[in-house]
């Protein structure tokens, strides 16, 4: 199970941190590691870090879009410094670690999301997940250097993973894709717009929030179908502007 977890870093700014974190993903057992358009090449310096764990720093894989590392995965979880800043559902690091585990019994391929060192993830990043991890760290200073944030949240993953070599979990219902969720929000987001609903000028927010009631829902495959076909329906009464 901790094989199908792919942690995700994004717009990492300093290389060391990206061998850092290779570092924290091996010593708890993880290997997939995805960068979203690393600000630098991961190298000598980030060799120097990952120590022996330069194997997942040379099996990590590059893309462009947090869209294209996520588009396989049924489960994705991004971690947050600020605590509830986007009123998303959210898990603590322990949480989340019995949550992937158990899905990943089910066969979920499941991500967990990690911003950028000054600025974090945008609100744009974080409404790409299902849930939010925040590590409840100090108050008052509770941003973690991003490498230490990995070890934790890889850490829970690990005691998850324990639990259940003694204690197997029946496996959980079906969920779709990243990639089927967010090409349903583009079918709505057309129907809207094509409907009236959405007025292209003033878009506001209101996919945000339709986002989030989804999110909070958890749409299952089958209700995710039943959603599609319905807006394919109504699509062939509304005239397309
Ligand atoms: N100033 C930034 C801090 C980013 S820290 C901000 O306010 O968002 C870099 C990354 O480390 C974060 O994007 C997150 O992925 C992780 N991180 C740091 N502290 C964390 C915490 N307390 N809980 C969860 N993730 C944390």
């Amino acid at each position: 199970m901790l094989s199908e977890i792919r942690i995700v870093l994004v717009g990492t700014t300093d290389q060391r941190n990206i061998g850092s974190a290779a570092r924290a993903m091996k010593t708890m057992g993880l290997q997939e590691l995805v960068l979203v358009d690393p600000q630098e090449i991961p190298q000598g310096k980030a060799q120097a870090l990952a120590a022996g764990a330069t194997d997942v720093l040379a099996n990590a894989r590059t893309v462009d879009t947090l869209a294209e590392a996520l588009a396989d995965c049924t489960l994705v979880l991004a971690t947050s410094a600020r605590n509830r800043t986007l009123d998303w559902p959210q898990l603590t690091p322990r949480e989340a670690g019995e949550k992937a585990i158990h899905e990943g019994l089910g066969g979920a391929k499941v991500a967990i999301v990690f911003g950028r060192e000054a600025s974090g993830l945008t609100n744009e990043e974080l409404q790409q997940s299902n849930f939010h991890i925040h590590i409840p760290a100090n108050p008052e200073y509770s941003s973690l250097n991003l490498a230490m944030a990995v070890q934790t949240v890889s850490y829970e993953m690990r005691m998850a993973f324990l639990a259940v070599q003694s204690e197997p979990v029946a496996p959980e219902q079906e969920y779709p894709y990243h990639r089927e969720v967010e090409s349903f929000y583009d079918h709505l987001e057309r129907v809207l717009t094509h409907s009236g609903f959405i007025i292209p000028q003033h878009p506001g927010t209101v996919m945000t929030k339709l986002r989030r009631l989804f999110t909070r829902t958890r749409l299952e495959e089958n209700e995710l179908k039943i959603l599609r076909g319905v807006l394919s329906s109504l699509e062939k009464h509304v005239p397309k502007t």
